[in-house]
């Protein structure tokens, strides 16, 4: 796959094919348009490679959730945020539990309605934000609190926020 990659990379001028930034080969993944748990394939006209952090929001949405969140930006289109300065500071500053919860839950409350829908979407995201140091329990653990705090109710796989 990650000869696709760099080779989507390439046709696409090394940019993201969504929010038009320059994208890193580390920061890129590819994005099946029409979602492979809906049936889509690895055809070409299928893939785009986009930031992974956009690819983590969109998990299995259908093409119509998708075209949704993007008209929702009107115009200038913004992949959602990639890990800020606490990534790159985590290692000398040994953050806490109660940063990582707070920094999740900005991350998510900067999308607005664009929030992950699914617990299978949620926990890409919050995997994806997460400094890559972090154990793999993670984003299960986080996700735990964040139900804990009561800043999200889960229910037979779908997810409700308790904030805006
Ligand atoms: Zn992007």
């Amino acid at each position: 796959m990650s000869k696709t990659l760099d080779s989507l990379l390439y046709m696409q001028g090394g940019k993201c094919f969504f929010c038009n930034q320059v994208l890193q080969h580390v920061d890129a993944s590819i994005e099946h348009l029409l979602a492979k748990s809906k049936g889509g394939n690895n055809a070409r006209d299928n893939l785009v490679a986009c930031c992974r952090t956009l690819n983590a929001l969109f998990a299995d949405m259908s093409l119509k959730e998708k075209m949704q969140v993007i008209l929702n930006q009107k115009g200038t289109f913004c992949c959602p945020a990639k890990p800020n300065n606490l990534v790159e500071l985590s290692i000398n500053k040994p953050y806490t539990e109660v940063d990582y919860l707070a920094y999740i839950t900005t991350n998510l409350q900067k999308r607005g309605i664009a929030k992950p829908a699914s617990l299978v979407a949620l926990m890409n995201v919050i995997k994806a934000i997460l400094p890559a140091h972090l154990p793999k329990t993670a984003a299960e653990y986080y996700l735990q609190r964040l139900a804990e705090e009561e800043k999200i109710r889960l229910f037979q796989g779908r997810v409700t926020y308790l904030f805006d």
